[in-house]
Parts: C-alpha cells; sequence; structure tokens
C-alpha cells in the first residue's frame, strides 16, 4: 500500500521513511497517519479535503466515518461532498446509511449518483431501503445508477 505525504500529497512506496518531494517525515504509524487525514478533512483547500478524504476511504478506515459524515453535514463543495460518500461506500459501514440517507435529496445528481453506488456497496436492509426511494429520484441518472446498484446489492 502507497503511503501519502500528508504535507504535499505525493504518493511513496510503503516503507518510505521519508517525502523525496517536501522533505516531511513519512508516517509509519497507521493511526497517526489516520489521525493527520482526519485533520486534513477540515483543511481550507478544498483539493486537500477531498485527497484526504479519498485516502480514507482507500484505507477502509472506519475511524473516519464520524468525521467524513461531519464533513459531509457541512462541506459545501460539490468535489468534498462527492469524494466524502464514495468514501463512506468504501468503507462499507452501515452506520453511514442514515448520514447518505438525509438531505440527499438536495444535493446535486453528481453526488447522488455516488450515494446511490456507495448505498450498493454498503449494502443491507437499510441501504437497500434508501435506494428504494431513490428510485423516485427526478434524475434519470440517479435512476439507473439505483437500479443498477438495487440488482447487485450484498445482502
Ligand atoms: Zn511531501
Amino acid at each position: 500500500m502507497v503511503i501519502y505525504c500528508t504535507r504535499c500529497w505525493k504518493d511513496n512506496p510503503a516503507g518510505s521513511e521519508v517525502c523525496p518531494r517536501c522533505g516531511s517525515k513519512l508516517e509509519a504509524d497507521n493511526r497517526t497517519y489516520i489521525a493527520k487525514l482526519i485533520q486534513a478533512l477540515s483543511h481550507p483547500e478544498p483539493m486537500t479535503v477531498e485527497r484526504a478524504a479519498w485516502i480514507l476511504g482507500e484505507l477502509k478506515a472506519s475511524e473516519a466515518i464520524i468525521p467524513i459524515v461531519h464533513l459531509l453535514k457541512i462541506s459545501r463543495d460539490m468535489g468534498a461532498q462527492e469524494k466524502a460518500v464514495e468514501a463512506l461506500g468504501k468503507i462499507g459501514d452501515s452506520s453511514a446509511v442514515d448520514a447518505l440517507a438525509s438531505n440527499s435529496a438536495h444535493w446535486p445528481v453528481r453526488v447522488r449518483v455516488q450515494v446511490a453506488e456507495s448505498l450498493g456497496k454498503i449494502g443491507g436492509p437499510k441501504a437497500e431501503k434508501v435506494l428504494r426511494t431513490m428510485l423516485n429520484d427526478s434524475s434519470s441518472q440517479v435512476h439507473e445508477t439505483t437500479s443498477k446498484a438495487l440488482k447487485t446489492l450484498v445482502r
């Protein structure tokens, strides 16, 4: 697994100790690494927030669920919302279903499509119930992704 530099976001091979691009010491300890990524979720630069959310999803960091749900509630940035929803799907914990279900109708189409995909990945009866309501979405793109997600749903 690659390790990302939490200062300049260069991807470095596993086991690297120092980032060759910016000279920062890389986190050898996974808990400190995840804590730094969670901190980056409240960074003022949207790209940093998106990257941190994406990496946390790749790491399937369940300790990041609550901070990511919080980000989803406060963020007005579509890219960050999309990456947050994607990360919750990758982490795959049903505790994120409520956050994905609430307000989802107010999100832009791109984010709603991601909600359908993530709910499909999370699976279970609760996610299925939300997906069924999403079949009524006004966007055909959301409808299509929802139908697909329902077909491949993990039960
Ligand atoms: Zn670096």
